[in-house]
Parts: C-alpha cells; structure tokens; sequence
C-alpha cells in the first residue's frame, strides 16, 4: 500500500477528507458557536422565559437556562450524529456559567467541542403571572337555580368541581385556568375566572353532577392592540327540582330522585320507577319535600283503599292503597300532606 501524505501538514495519511487529513479538516471546522453572554428573560414567578414573542414554561430554572443558550447556539450545518451536553451552574441571583460540550461526525470525521457561556437574567413578570396577581378574568359564571334559592350544600359542592375543573386544567398547562374571585351572594355564587373555556368547562361539570342549563352572553369591555376584547357571562342554572322533592308531574305524584334533562324519580302512588324528559313535562309543580313528611297511624286496611289518622286533624282520612305498602293496621307510615291531599311515602 503505497503512503499518503497530507499536503496541507506534511503528516502522513490513510484517508483524506476534503484532500486534507482528518487533523487538518477538522481543525478547519467549527462544531458549535455561541456567544459568551447570552441574555434570558425568565419570571420570578412561575419560572417561564420569554421567547419569539411568548411566554413558555418548562421545568424549573435549571431547564430554562439550557433552553436559552440552545436557542442561541448554533451547530455547524453539516455535522451528524450530534451528541450536545449543557450543564448549567449557578453563579449567583441573576447568572449562571453553562458549559457546553459537543461530539459530531462531519463527513465521516469524528469532531469534538467545547465551550463555556454565561448567561444573565433579566427578571420579568410573565404575563400570566400578572394576570394572575391582577384580579384579571375572561368569563363569570354565575351559579343560580330555577325559580328557587341553591341550597348551600349545592353552593359547596358546585365550588369544588369549579376548584377540580380549574386545577386539572391548570394541571395540562392552562395556566390562566384560574378562579381569580369568588363572590357569595343571596341568590347564589359568581366564579370568576381567567379563562372563557374554563368557564365552559365548569358550567359542563356541574350539569354533569346536578343537572340544569347554562346560556353564554359575551360583552365587549373593550379593546386591546386593535381587537376587540370580550367578557362572557355563563348563566347557569341549577333544575328547579332536586333529590327529595315531592311533585306534581302531569298528573302524577313523584318523588324525585335527579333532575336535569330529565327527571327520574318515584311515583308514590304506585312505588313504580319514573322517567321522563323534562321538556316534555306539561304541568310540574313542586308539592312539598320528603322532609316534610311526618308519622301518621295507619287504621284500616280495606284492599284497594286504606284509612290513616291525620296526626293533625285527628280526622281518619281515605286513601288509595299504595302497591308498595307492607305496613299492618296500627303501623305508624310516613306521610305528606300537599295541597293535592295526603300521600303515604315509600
Ligand atoms: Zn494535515
Ligand atoms: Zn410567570
């Protein structure tokens, strides 16, 4: 095999790259460039940097430092099988010493870098982070019920799926899925939040859990940089009946179980399951609550009918025998007095 010889060293050779030896080509070659300083916007905050114009949150400070001198450095184009290593350490406050170690192959020839950068912070409060400290909100949902006042153990559990709906969203990264206020009032709770579609999201959850409608309203508080900046108003409201409510639904004495789109209950004067789609109800009307039901002694019973002791009255009072009933004369049954007349209760 004959000897090669570099022309550009002398050195001798097997194989050249570029007409040079390995030395000599790579000794041409930059692998990595990067300036000295590189400068980071990172927030106080919540530790997002700042780049091309937005805001980007990853990981802790450590992360967003790599992350600002990767974008500012520059790999020489026709390297391969990149192998890049940073490894940031803190100077101070405000500065971090970032070592950068390379290993590539440019046409065949393995070509090693390494390089130090420092890079400064300039502190900044994120825009979320502002929004955030600043009361800011998109959208109201304001919690009422139909034609009555929500209870307030709806009031609670309605403000725990809001928190559940608002921290799982935040979980994904929405982090403006905020409730910046939440304001108490007698007919009900407002939830302001700094986002529209966690304002959906809510009002979608507590349908989900209780039943009842929402509407959406938008309106123009203003503008910002020339668009036209929207609030929305999620009207939402709880269905008029809830679990325990005795009712008048077309006809039939129910007592309800839910109620949303529709509404699934007892028919107490046959015990039979009940269901219908509450659109499609005609004449509903709310009779009274099993709370209200008081102890009355059964006195007869006669087959088809039965007789029962009004415990305020002390009249005997005739009803239809319910299918349900088990109890004996003497018994003392469950029952309420609405103003469609006496029912006993299953
Ligand atoms: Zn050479
Ligand atoms: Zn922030």
């Amino acid at each position: 095999m004959s000897k090669l010889f570099c022309p550009k060293c002398g050195n001798e050779t097997g194989i050249f790259y570029d007409n040079v030896c390995e030395q000599c080509f790579i000794g041409n070659k930059k692998l990595i460039e990067c300036p000295r300083v590189v400068y980071a916007r990172i927030c106080p905050g919540c530790g997002s940097f700042f780049k091309k114009g937005k805001w980007l949150q990853e990981g802790d400070e450590n992360e967003a430092i790599v992350h600002c001198v990767k974008d500012n450095l520059k790999l020489n184009k026709e390297a391969q099988d990149i192998e890049l290593e940073l490894s940031p350490k803190q100077l101070d406050h405000s500065r971090y010493q970032v070592h950068m170690e390379a290993k590539a192959k440019i046409s065949g020839a393995q070509i090693n870098a390494a390089q130090d950068a420092q890079v400064r912070i300039n502190w900044e409060t994120c825009e979320t982070c502002s929004r955030v400290s600043g009361g800011y909100f998109e959208g109201i949902v304001q919690i009422r019920a139909d034609r009555r006042i929500p209870t307030a153990d709806e009031i609670k559990k309605c403000l725990d799926i809001a928190g559940d709906v608002a921290s799982r969203a935040q979980e994904k990264g929405d982090r403006l899925a905020f409730i910046a206020k939440t304001v108490e009032l007698d007919e009900g709770v407002d939830l302001y939040v700094g986002l529209m579609k966690l304002g959906k999201q809510i009002c979608r959850a507590i349908i989900d859990a209780f039943g009842g409608r929402f509407t959406e309203s938008p309106k123009l508080v203003g503008q910002k940089n020339g668009e036209d900046l929207y609030r929305i108003t999620f009207a939402l409201r709880l269905p008029e009946f809830v679990r325990g409510d005795i009712i008048n639904a077309d006809g039939k004495v129910i007592e309800v179980q839910s109620c949303g789109k529709h509404v699934s209950g007892i028919d107490i004067e046959t015990g039979r399951r009940f269901m219908e789609n509450f659109e499609n109800l005609m004449d509903v009307k709310k009779l009274g609550r099993r709370d209200d039901a008081v102890q009355a002694v059964l006195v007869a019973d006669e087959g088809r009918t039965i007789q029962v002791l009004d415990p305020e009255t002390y009249d005997t009072v005739t009803l239809k025998r319910p299918e349900f009933l088990s109890a004996e004369p003497g018994d003392e049954i469950k029952i309420i007095k609405t103003d469609k007349g006496l029912y006993v209760l299953p």
